[in-house]
């Protein structure tokens, strides 16, 4: 698995490396449209910060990652989904649906979302 750097797609988003437009950032956060949108709105909201999943967050990035969700609700009011509704996901390791190993909350809205996910 991937450590952190040149070889992990999201780094290279947030390092500004890559071609693709951001829809947020700060110093330490990154927000930017899925390749493969699920939903009208699907959006990855990304810490600058390298963490493989969930489960590589330590107590000290329990700021950061309170700030993700705040991001989120921010992008949601922008976008007018708000009150009509959303989801967060964070997928973790295989039987999550993980397909990249840098820490990333889901976005998605703008349509009705069924439960229980897939
Ligand atoms: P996961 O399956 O790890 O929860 O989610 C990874 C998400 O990243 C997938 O929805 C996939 O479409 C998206 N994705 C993978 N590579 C890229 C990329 O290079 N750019 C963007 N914008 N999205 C990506
Ligand atoms: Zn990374």
């Amino acid at each position: 698995m991937e450590v952190s750097g040149r070889s992990c797609p999201f780094c290279l988003i947030a390092a500004g490396n890559a071609d693709r437009r951001l829809a947020y950032e700060d110093e330490e956060i990154v927000a930017f449209e899925d390749i493969n949108p699920q939903a009208p709105h699907h959006l990855l909201i990304v810490p600058r910060k390298h963490m493989q999943s969930l489960l590589e967050i330590e107590e000290e990035d329990a700021a950061l990652v309170g700030r993700l969700v705040l991001v989120a609700n921010r992008i949601a009011r922008d976008r007018g989904i708000d009150l009509s509704g959303f989801r967060l996901v964070v997928n973790c390791n295989p039987d999550g649906g993980q397909t990249v190993y840098h820490l990333h909350l889901h976005l998605l809205g703008g349509r009705r979302m069924g439960w229980p996910p897939g």
